[in-house]
């Protein structure tokens, strides 16, 4: 299985045994630093610790750990200069599966610059984005999200994360990617399942998105093997364990 968006700088070693053990071959770790940053300099040393720290020791414990890095909107700063520079770097050398996460939270100006900025550099260099959606007031900020994307990338470029059964009107007749984030007080395994058989499988990818906030590692095989309990078929149980992940991101 491939859980498509983890916080692996956040999570313990236990966490990728088990996960492991669980039936994860492969987890894809997004840039999030959950303090206050004072500098870029605080966020270039983030994004090498995922690509070069945890991407060995999730190794350790089998896992193979794909990278995505970029500015989440929480971590906005003025001067991105430096954090440009990396990205493009990265994306140049291939280090980098994705941009991500970024997006939208509180529509700040920083925020609503350096999100469109990053969505223009994915677009011009054709790297996938990984567009985080708030806990707070989500279909507001979705739909700002939306029109932004629409008009700056390739749609076919980016996956819409943490889509829930109320938004998801926004999104479906997009050719957007959709993330369905499988995590205590965001998304219960019933409400992934009745989405999933709801909407067809084809535009989903299934996520933990643990971090430092409630989390369960083994909410994708927890899904999984309860669409195999309902007697789903599956080719479509398949899509969504890894195949849909493994084509889009080419790992
Ligand atoms: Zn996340």
């Amino acid at each position: 299985m491939i859980d498509s968006h983890i916080h692996a700088d956040s999570r313990s070693s236990e966490d990728f045994e088990k996960m492991f053990v669980g039936g994860i071959d492969t987890a894809i770790s997004c840039c999030y630093y959950p303090y206050k940053i004072s500098s870029e300099s605080v966020l270039v040393n983030h994004m090498l610790r995922i690509l070069n720290f945890e991407t060995k020791r999730c190794k350790s414990y089998g896992i193979d750990l794909k990278v995505a890095l970029g500015i989440h909107p929480t971590n906005s700063l003025k001067s991105n200069n430096e954090i440009f520079k990396l990205l493009q770097q990265l994306i140049d050398g291939k280090k980098i599966v994705a941009i991500g996460e970024i997006g939208l939270e509180e529509l700040t100006n920083d925020e609503i610059i350096n999100f469109k900025n990053q969505l223009e550099l994915a677009d011009e260099t054709k790297t996938k984005v990984i567009i985080h959606t708030p806990r707070k007031n989500k279909l507001k900020v979705l739909k700002e999200i939306k029109s932004i994307v629409l008009e700056s990338i390739d749609p076919k470029l980016v996956i819409i994360d943490h889509i829930n059964q109320e938004v998801i009107g926004e999104v479906i007749d997009e050719k957007f990617m959709i993330g369905l984030t499988v995590q205590p007080q965001k998304m219960d395994v019933e409400e992934a399942i009745s989405i999933l058989t709801k909407y067809g499988f084809d535009d989903f990818l299934l996520n933990s998105d643990i971090s430092t906030k409630p989390s369960d590692p083994l909410s994708v095989p927890k899904t999984i093997r309860t669409m195999e309990k309902m007697g789903l078929s599956e080719k479509n149980i398949t899509k969504v364990a890894f195949a849909n992940a493994k084509k889009y991101f080419k790992i």
